[in-house]
């Protein structure tokens, strides 16, 4: 790949950058403090074509590339990791539908995403299901022409605000492997039997909604069934390979937007009688944390790119966000370093950018997890 990016490419970066200075800048903290969904925010930059971008223009989407969208993601998330995660997940959950649903789903669950209208939601996650998402065990019976769907998911994104959600389930516990017993199924919010709980108290993250969700006895169409039944976890990974290259971009913007305070702080800052940054010390720290986000970065971009040429490739995508969380976590605890006490509290920014980095080690897959996939290429 050539990695000098279009004028296309820099003209959405700079859309991108200069929504997240106007619009998530300024209200980032409140958000953050109070823990609430940025609704008002979500919808102006669904107007912009930042929600959903990889939905495609015939279903009212920009239809760009998971490039395109890597590189929004990536300008947002200098700013604030929260909303920009509210503002990108949105449309979650709806790339299973992107890729394999009918055209039906498409018409019906992707425009309104696109238009800021609805919001969704992948319930995959249970309580005793993480890592081993083949634990599943959210049941969805065959009933005439309904699916009849109970269990728990846990730790759901949009959970309390979505309007529908792509849940993982089991539809066929006898079949042999236990990579075949799963579908990926469309629950609507307000049905009957579904009851979503919200999760307060996050270390990070604070401006994305979090739920736990009860399904109970809850009724959809037969119709719902996103794919084949019984690939739900070929589909899942599928939609992974895709979204993980989001993530690495959420860490490669989170880790640029900490050093860039950390430079701004270190030329501020005076101690013995000097600016932090005259120190040797601090400048081969500050090369160290931008070596690390350029690796990161070329990794993420590539990742994304080969998702647009057709050629996803799991363990790569894997050793991406696995470099670019660990580097966003470790680049915010030297940036909160020197900014010493004034990184501990939250006047500074740096203190949110430290405790939003983690999820991006956890979620999507955690580092563990990514390692897993990449050994497995090795072995
Ligand atoms: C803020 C937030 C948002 C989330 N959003 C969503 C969402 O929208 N949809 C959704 O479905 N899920 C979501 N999740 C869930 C997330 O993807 C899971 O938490 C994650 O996959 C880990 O699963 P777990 O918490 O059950 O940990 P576990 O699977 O119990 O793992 C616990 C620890 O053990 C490690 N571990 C597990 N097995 C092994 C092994 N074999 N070898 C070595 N180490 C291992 C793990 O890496 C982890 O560190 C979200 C989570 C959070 C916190």
């Amino acid at each position: 790949m050539d990695f000098d990016l279009s004028e296309e490419h820099r003209l959405i970066q700079d859309m991108a950058y200069k929504f997240a200075v106007n619009e998530m800048a300024p209200v980032a903290k409140e958000y953050d403090r109070a823990e609430k969904y940025p609704k008002e925010v979500v919808q102006k930059a669904a107007e912009l074509g930042l929600v959903g971008p990889t939905i495609p223009e015939e279903y009212g989407g920009p239809g760009y590339g998971f490039l395109e969208q890597a590189l929004i993601v990536e300008q947002m998330a200098r700013v604030d990791l929260g909303i920009t995660q509210a503002i990108e997940s949105a449309a979650f959950g709806s790339q299973n539908i992107v890729f394999f649903g009918t055209e039906e789903q498409k018409q019906k669950y992707l425009p309104p995403l696109a238009e800021g209208k609805a919001v969704a939601a992948g319930a995959y996650t249970e309580p005793d299901a993480g890592t081993d998402v083949v634990a599943a065990r959210t049941k969805a019976l065959r009933d005439g022409d309904e699916w009849v769907i109970t269990g728990n998911k846990m730790f759901i994104t949009n959970g309390t605000i979505c309007d529908y959600m792509a849940v993982f389930c089991l539809t066929d516990p006898a079949a042999p492997s236990p990579h075949q017993r799963h579908s990926l199924i469309i629950v609507e919010a307000g049905l009957p039997g579904v009851v979503a709980t919200p999760i307060k108290g996050k270390m990070g993250l604070r401006a994305s909604d979090t739920a736990e969700v009860a399904l109970d006895n809850v009724r959809v169409p037969a119709a719902n069934l996103i794919g084949q039944q019984g690939q739900g976890f070929k589909h899942l990974m599928r939609f992974f390979d895709a979204t993980r290259t989001v993530v690495a971009a959420q860490g490669v913007g989170l880790a640029q937007g900490a050093l860039d305070m950390a430079i701004a702080y270190a030329k501020e800052r005076v101690t013995f009688g000097r600016p932090l940054i005259s120190n040797q010390a601090l400048q081969f720290k500050l090369a160290e944390m931008a070596t690390k986000i350029e690796l990161a970065r070329l990794a993420t971009y590539r990742a994304a790119w080969l998702v647009d040429q057709g050629r996803p490739d799991p363990t790569y995508n894997s050793m991406a966000k696995y470099w670019a969380g660990k580097t966003a976590v470790w680049v915010c605890d030297q940036a909160l370093q020197m900014h010493g006490g004034y990184g501990y509290i939250d006047e500074y920014d740096i203190q949110r950018f430290y405790r939003d980095a983690k999820i991006l080690e956890i979620y999507e897959g955690t580092k563990e997890a990514e390692k897993m996939v990449i050994a497995k290429r090795l072995a």
